[in-house]
């Protein structure tokens, strides 16, 4: 048997192995804070059943998301607070663990080349990679689409490849829409957290007037300052769980632009279908509540534009709850109604 992080977005130390029970930690590695991602995969298990302790706050309310491929993915529907225990059976050699339902890259890089998008190259990353980005359309109006500014954060690129595919589907007019799904691209291939990094993460290195220290923000920056941006939406995943954490929310980022942001809420909860992962606006977090203070984000960057109308960041929860669960395919909807939100936003305000 074998248990390993040897694949994308890959992320175990294994401290123990006594009998059937497995006990694990997730790496931080260079995250300042303690933070709940984790994904591994175990080989070589057939007709076993073994015991996986993690530590606390690792798993969600319904176990382990699970996967034989690194494409479709379920929830075991089973755990402990801090345990789960799986039967491997028969032929069931390759399975994967996950905290939440990973975002291959390959599945854009598959999206794409079904709805006949080139993927370009935004930068090279730190370790020598080809950052993605794809654009649609053409036209005056600017819209820029960001996921992973926090590495771990998978449950935005569902979101986005929905949105992307509504908009490929039946297009904005004069629109152009410059898209990064992955701004930390090195992290979303090693498995980090990518969430409060040292010394900041990419979503707190849009400081006005300083230089970022990531490439791929320096590059998105720089097409807006070049393009403009009057519309921007950056698609996350919240905390781990509880409260707010278990819903889709918009974090509001600015009071003068109060009225915009009830205005997008509205009218993304009159978009939202039953297939949906499900918004409801009272879930939205107001500007200077709780944690939502403005820094160095992306959002915020572009929201400060003077030719920006709206820009913010859709948090949207890694497991939901009983009656609102998480699934691939519900979050792909919710990109689809989102996308309908947007259009819908544009005519309102006669963008
Ligand atoms: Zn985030």
């Amino acid at each position: 048997m074998r248990i390993h992080k040897d694949f994308a977005g890959g992320n175990i130390t294994v401290k123990s192995i006594q009998g059937d029970t497995v006990c694990l930690q997730n790496e931080l590695r260079d995250t300042a804070e303690d933070w709940f991602y984790w994904a591994f995969c175990v080989e070589g298990a057939e007709g076993l059943t073994l015991t996986f302790k993690m530590q606390k706050n690792r798993l969600g309310y319904f176990g382990p998301a699970v996967s034989h491929d690194l494409k479709k993915w379920h929830w075991l529907d089973a755990c402990g607070s801090d345990e789960f225990t799986y039967h491997f059976t028969e032929g069931e050699d390759k399975v994967y663990f996950a905290h939440n339902m990973l975002y291959h890259p390959d599945r854009f890089f598959d999206f794409a080349k079904e709805k006949g998008l080139t993927v370009e190259t935004l930068c090279t990353s730190k370790k020598g990679r080809n950052t993605p980005c794809v654009k649609i359309g053409e036209g005056k109006l600017s819209i820029i689409l960001t996921a992973r500014h926090h590495a771990c954060e998978s449950t935005g690129n569902y979101v986005l490849e929905g949105v992307l595919d509504e908009l490929v589907a039946s297009p904005i007019d004069n629109c152009t829409i410059f898209c990064v799904p992955f701004v930390d691209y090195d992290g979303v291939l090693d498995g980090d957290q990518g969430k409060s990094r040292v010394p900041h993460d990419q979503n707190r290195d849009y400081v006005p007037d300083k230089k970022s220290i990531y490439a791929e923000t320096d590059a998105i920056r720089k097409y807006a300052d070049e393009n403009g941006c009057n519309l921007a939406f950056d698609f996350h995943s919240p905390w781990h769980k509880g409260g707010r954490n278990d819903r889709v929310f918009i974090v509001q980022n600015s009071l003068e632009k109060i009225d915009r942001f009830n205005l997008f809420g509205k009218i993304l909860e009159d978009s939202i279908t039953s297939q949906s992962l499900n918004y409801q606006k009272a879930n939205d977090i107001a500007p200077f509540v709780e944690w939502n203070k403005p820094s160095a984000q992306f959002s915020v960057y572009m929201t400060a534009k003077p030719e920006c109308d709206i820009a913010f960041t859709l948090e949207t929860a890694y497991f939901g709850v009983p009656d609102n669960k998480v699934s691939q395919d519900r979050l792909v909807e919710l990109g689809h109604c989102f996308a309908k939100a947007i259009k819908d936003y544009i005519k309102e305000r006669a963008l």
